[in-house]
């Protein structure tokens, strides 16, 4: 069989967790929670599945959880997304993702890309014949030049995607930053593809800024969400897309033959959980506390960080302390110190060499102190 995308292997995320179950490691490589949802979600499952919810949902999902999610974005944004025709429930953000640039690329067509970029996008570009063109950041998160950025456009771009808050950096883009991107997606007549998962886990003075909040990139832009990170559900694999009408009639048209529709009782289930805003606006303030704990923890090991602005990963800069390349250090210290993190380099196309490694702190918070007395380790 001739490989359809010979140059991807499984992966990283899958393969530092198998390290970590086989070695017994403390697991803060892959990104989910420790800990279980709340029980009065776990009711509403069960209250769903009991009460005859189990068969096909609509093609674009259940009309109470698109409304719901109206009501939340017009509350953050004030742009209203019509659930009819402007709301896609999908498999997770993943589908949601996988859908849009299906949706937007044709064979040949360009896609500004910025790395360090999450696992899913390339080779999903690349599976539709699109071609990703870089914008390279460091894993430290540098603040982006916009004049590179448009350096990067040419008459074949035909989508950019971006990510805030921002796995792998924690990076979380400003204002400023969004609408450079309007008036350059404006400008060179381009699709944006909008990864906003980690919306609700935002720390200190930062803010989410939507794509939605920003009138030149609303009109043109697939927003990807996901219920995963926001109710730690990340197997019920529940997400959406918000797009203008005709954006999302030829989203659904994917959509339709990637999966038809999505788990029926877990939709009613989230959709009468999320009328509570409590339930993910104070999901930041728990996280916060979870990035301290283990910020704190390190110190004083000579692993360098800058606290992670929003998501739940926290990156490490180990240089001063080792130089062995990031992806032999995460399996080593995961074999011998028995602590798995994700080498940064995965997350790089082109030639990368920072010695960083990311950390997920979505773990029990002993988890965490177990984990950074284990780092102590680093040689
Ligand atoms: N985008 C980013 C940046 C992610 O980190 C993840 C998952 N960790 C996803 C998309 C996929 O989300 P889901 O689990 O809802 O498919
Ligand atoms: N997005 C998660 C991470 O960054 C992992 C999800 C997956 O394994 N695909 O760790």
């Amino acid at each position: 069989l001739k490989s359809k995308l010979p140059k991807v292997g499984t992966t990283i995320f899958t393969r530092m967790s198998k390290l970590a179950e086989e070695y017994k490691a403390i697991n803060l490589s892959q990104g989910f929670p420790e800990f279980d949802c709340s029980p009065e979600l776990q009711h509403l499952l069960g209250k769903y599945v009991g009460s005859g919810k189990n068969q096909y949902a609509p093609m674009a999902g259940i009309l109470p959880l698109r409304e719901a999610i109206s009501e939340k974005v017009y509350n953050a944004s004030a742009l209203t997304y019509h659930p009819e025709t402007e709301i896609t429930i999908t498999s997770g953000a993943t589908e949601a993702l996988y859908v849009a640039i299906s949706t937007v690329v044709h064979l040949g067509d360009e896609v500004i890309v910025f790395e360090p970029a999450y696992d899913s996008y390339v080779p999903a570009i690349e599976m539709n014949g699109g071609i990703p063109v870089f914008v390279t950041l460091s894993p430290l998160y540098d603040e982006i030049d916009w004049n590179q950025v448009a350096s990067r456009f040419s008459e074949k771009t035909r989508a950019v995607i971006i990510n805030t808050p921002h796995n792998p950096t924690g990076k979380v883009w400003s204002k400023e930053d969004l609408k450079a991107l309007g008036e350059l997606a404006q400008k060179h007549d381009v699709i944006v593809i909008s990864d906003e998962v980690y919306e609700h886990i935002i720390f200190d003075e930062h803010l989410h800024v939507s794509a939605s909040s920003i009138p030149a990139l609303a009109e043109r832009t697939f927003i990807c969400g996901s219920f995963g990170k926001t109710f730690h559900i990340t197997g019920w694999k529940v997400g959406y897309c918000l797009a203008p009408k005709l954006l999302t009639e030829e989203f659904r048209k994917i959509h339709q033959y990637v999966v038809f529709s999505v788990n029926t009782p877990a939709q009613f289930a989230i959709s009468e959980y999320l009328s509570e805003p409590a339930h993910y606006l104070e999901l930041s303030a728990f996280y916060e506390a979870k990035r301290d704990l283990f910020v704190q923890a390190i110190e004083g090991t000579g692993l360098v960080v800058k606290p992670s602005e929003g998501s739940f990963f926290q990156n490490v800069y180990y240089g001063d302390l080792s130089e062995e390349h990031d992806l032999a250090l995460a399996e080593r210290l995961t074999r011998e110190a028995g602590v798995a993190s994700i080498p940064l380099s995965s997350f790089y196309y082109s030639n990368s060499d920072y010695r960083v490694l990311r950390f997920c702190f979505a773990k029990n918070d002993d988890t965490l102190y177990k984990g950074a007395e284990l780092l102590r380790q680093v040689k």
